[in-house]
């Protein structure tokens, strides 16, 4: 089998410091070798980093057809409301805004998703066939009144004996995904992640996003209880009194793997609690974060107290695109204390601990697969230390290998 051999000035191998002037050999689909040095038959890439394919653990990709966010974004719920508004009239069929999603993130070097679907269409275009990321897909279920409960279990089951029909290749994985604790019930929630623990499937739930939420938990009051009054749905005795984010986070505990996706407002007793709870990832989203102004995000605390946080755009009805490298960037310029491997680390292999793929992607780790992203480094910048411009606003991916195939 022929071996391709890169050179670029840089390789972040990520598990492993940085190497300057480095080569990377792949072999078939997988990444046979990585050591700072020379290599005779080396295709040399230039002023370039090579960086394992980044990690998106959160995407919403039926909306990948919108031109920019919607709005308001306050309260929340009225954002919320757009976004139902934008599902009920969107006239673009649902698979081809999924594609439009699928290539705009692989342009954009990621070569994993973590993906919340509300039909079973993302899973069959990310499994039609190897040229398309890695990924969990998540089959979300929403229901808050009782009446609801045993449809959307049904979905669920539905879902998962989908997977087993289409003979799914280890590159793709399937998911629950009770949506928040404002649109589930909270005894569908258990069932919902119960399945999941049966199945041994990861499940990913929006957790801690907004005050308003907390407000709903612990007070029963506030806008999302004016949204669900409006839609007819809302009855103080579906939640319990004194419902707390650990009521949430508690049941996740049991599964081999589970994303609280944004936990914006996590505090000390939640931080506390994902301490004992390793199989938790808090999957945050910087740019979707800053669109809705919340409070500092506290994805530093998380990992200072050894949290595994992941990153991901959210869809494009909060962020201008689906670029996990733009979030990368972004979290250069927001927190330039912050050093670039432990950014770097977040967008790629947090995220496939995440998913519970960290044996196979996430690094260039000998063995896994060859999916990398080509960044295109400033010119301007030669006096490079540690790679410490990797991560420059002007920096950009170029190519994108996906199972040892360059695909642009
Ligand atoms: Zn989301």
């Amino acid at each position: 089998m022929e071996r391709q051999i890169l050179a670029a000035r840089w390789v972040f191998p990520v598990e492993g410091p940085p190497l300057e002037r480095a080569i990377v050999e792949v072999e078939g689909s997988r990444i046979a070798a990585v050591y700072q040095g020379e290599h005779p038959r080396a295709v040399d890439l230039g002023n370039t980093a090579l960086i394992p394919g980044l990690v998106n653990t959160h995407t919403h990709l039926e909306f990948s057809q919108l031109e920019s966010p919607l709005g308001p974004t306050k309260p929340f719920a009225a954002w919320i409301r757009s976004i139902m508004k934008s599902r009920f009239t969107c006239t673009v069929p649902a698979g081809q805004r999924i594609q439009q999603g699928i290539e705009e993130s692989l342009k954009a070097g990621t070569t994993c998703l973590g993906e919340i679907a509300t039909s079973s269409e993302s899973l069959q275009l990310l499994s039609a066939d190897d040229r398309k990321p890695s990924a969990v897909v998540f089959r979300e279920c929403l229901g808050f009144t009782p009446d609801r409960i045993e449809k959307q279990q049904q979905i669920a089951a539905d879902y998962l004996q989908l997977g087993t029909d289409l003979e799914l290749s280890d590159a793709v994985g399937l998911g629950i995904s009770p949506h928040a604790p404002y649109s589930v019930n909270p005894d569908l929630y258990l069932n919902l992640v119960q399945q999941a623990r049966d199945q041994g499937v990861p499940a990913a739930v929006h957790l801690a996003e907004t005050e308003d939420e907390l407000e709903f938990l612990t007070q029963k009051s506030g806008p999302f209880v004016d949204l669900l009054a409006e839609l007819g749905l809302w009855d103080p005795q579906i939640l319990r009194d004194g419902m707390r984010l650990y009521d949430y986070l508690a049941p996740l505990a049991e599964l081999t793997s589970a994303l609280a996706v944004h936990g914006n407002y996590f505090g000390d007793a939640e931080i506390e609690f994902l301490k004992q709870a390793p199989q938790i990832s808090v999957v945050y989203c910087p740019r979707t974060h800053h669109y809705f102004g919340h409070r500092p995000h506290p994805w530093l605390t998380l990992i200072s107290q050894g949290i595994n946080v992941a990153l991901g755009t959210d869809s494009r009805a909060s962020n201008p695109d689906l670029s996990l490298w733009k979030e990368l960037q972004f979290l250069r310029e927001q927190f330039p204390n912050v050093s670039t491997d432990l950014i770097l680390e977040c967008g790629t292999l947090a995220g496939a601990r995440a998913l519970e793929l960290s044996d196979r992607l996430g690094s260039l780790t000998v063995g896994k697969r060859a999916d990398l992203a080509l960044i295109r480094l400033t010119d301007d910048l030669v006096s490079d230390t540690g790679g410490a411009h990797l991560l420059n606003s002007r920096s950009y991916v170029s190519r994108v290998m996906l199972n040892g195939v360059w695909i642009n």
